[in-house]
């Protein structure tokens, strides 16, 4: 089945006058494995798309699904579980704490979720390997390389192995040679862990690599 399926979501802000559409009716469907770029010019409604998909946002109407599951009748302590275990995030900036190791940052998700911490630092470890960082796991985030640190960010993203990845320009303030390669990590990943990736970027050369290019017009998706 579809590892997020969004039907008809709508989102405006503000009433009256001021009533701003975002989302008219935008209707997605990820599979797990496929690595989607989202690619549209500021203002389009990507945040806001992102945000509802990641479930930290509501939308006004339409449905939202996350592995199979439908979002909006969820309560909000559900809504909580349904993202700590079945969405992953990824940002500009990595977010890692800068107090703990490559490895412990990774194994954090899993800690909160109540794996033991030998079970959490295995699949870490094969995690930081598979994004290539075998020789980082002892590394504080000030210690690795900006493209080390996206990496860190994006195997401790998919560390619950989630339905879904949703990165927000992740390699954004990468040189495109890094990028291309954090990129490559991240595609591999997520091909070995059935996740689907939604990825915003402007970086035209990498979402040409990927599965699919779909932008926001009118407050819709438009495959590009
Ligand atoms: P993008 O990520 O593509 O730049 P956003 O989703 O951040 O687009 O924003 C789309 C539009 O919605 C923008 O015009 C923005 O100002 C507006 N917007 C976003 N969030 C809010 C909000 N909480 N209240 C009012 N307007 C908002
Ligand atoms: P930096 O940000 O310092 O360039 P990266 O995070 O991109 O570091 O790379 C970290 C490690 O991965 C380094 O050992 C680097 O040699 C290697 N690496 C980077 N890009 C590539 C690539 N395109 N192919 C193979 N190895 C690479």
């Amino acid at each position: 089945g579809a590892a997020l399926r969004l039907e008809k979501v709508e989102r405006h802000y503000g009433d009256g006058e001021s009533r701003l559409s975002i989302l008219t009716g935008a209707s997605l469907v990820l599979s797990p494995g496929e690595v989607v770029a989202l690619v549209a010019p500021s203002g389009a409604g990507k945040s806001t798309l992102l945000h509802i998909a990641g479930l930290l946002d509501k939308p006004d109407s339409g449905e939202v699904y996350i592995g199979g599951r439908e979002a909006g009748s969820l309560t909000d302590a559900e809504r909580t579980e349904m993202r700590r275990l079945h969405i992953g995030f990824v940002y500009q900036f990595h977010h890692l704490l800068p107090e703990f190791t490559a490895l412990e940052n990774v194994m954090m998700p899993q800690l909160i979720r109540g794996l033991d911490r030998k079970e959490a630092a295995a699949r870490a470890e094969q995690l930081l390997a598979y994004m290539r960082l075998g020789e980082r796991v002892k590394h504080r985030p000030s210690e690795l390389s900006g493209g080390e640190q996206q990496r860190v960010a994006i195997a401790r993203a998919v560390a619950n192995a989630p339905h879904v990845l949703l990165a927000d320009e992740p390699t954004g303030n990468l040189d495109p040679k890094t990028s291309r390669y954090v990129f490559e990590a991240l595609t591999a990943l997520v091909r070995a862990s059935d996740v689907a990736a939604l990825i915003v970027t402007h970086n035209m050369d990498l979402a040409s690599k990927m599965d699919r290019r779909i932008t926001l017009s009118g407050g819709k998706i438009v495959e590009v």
